[in-house]
């Protein structure tokens, strides 16, 4: 550790930078990691019984588990969250009948949840889908949210920083040179 110690001034600068950028990288890794890689604690406990269309119970576990591990590869917020992006299916609903409940519960939006299995996407419950990948029902809602609205996703927690600071240089720069454009038409 010793020898990794500089003292002078110019060093400070960037090696307070990369220190910052590291344990944040590594606190969203930590965040982003798979907390079960093996599934253990899973369980298929769906309510919802035999549903043509729901293949929660025909799925093997070891595709189960593959679809989480694809998933979590890359321990990256905006990474996973395209990857399930892509298991989503965003839909609006077909509203035929007034009667059929399920439509009035949530008009604006059908959300339709597949994993792949034995080469084919197959759609399963959100309840399985969370339990698969091990996420929070409020990460999914914000991901079907952006997909619904088109914007793509975005990384809000805390941004991107360096994204953020080269605005801030550029418009400075920006600032700066009409500053002296000004003062040449004098
Ligand atoms: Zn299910």
């Amino acid at each position: 550790m010793d020898e990794e110690h500089i003292v002078g001034d110019e060093d400070r600068g960037s090696r307070k930078r990369k220190w910052g950028a590291t344990s944040r990288q590594r606190q969203k890794e930590i965040r982003y990691d798979d907390p079960d890689p093996n599934l253990d604690g899973f369980e298929v406990s769906c309510k919802h019984g035999r549903n043509k269309k729901l293949s929660c119970k025909d799925i093997p576990f070891e595709d189960l588990r593959r679809c989480r591990q694809k998933f979590y590869s890359q321990k990256d917020k905006v990474k996973q969250h395209t990857k399930l992006s892509h298991l989503i299916e965003i839909g609006t609903p077909r509203r035929k009948k007034r009667s059929d409940q399920s439509f009035t519960r949530n008009r604006s939006i059908t959300v339709h949840y597949n994993v792949w299995s034995s080469n084919s996407k197959k759609i399963i419950c959100q309840k399985m889908f969370l339990k698969i990948f091990g996420i929070s029902q409020k990460r999914i809602q914000n991901i079907s949210r952006q997909m619904k609205a088109g914007s793509g996703i975005s990384e809000n927690r805390g941004g991107d920083r360096r994204l953020q600071k080269n605005v801030e240089k550029r418009k400075k720069v920006k600032a700066f040179i009409a500053n002296l454009k000004g003062q040449e038409s004098h």
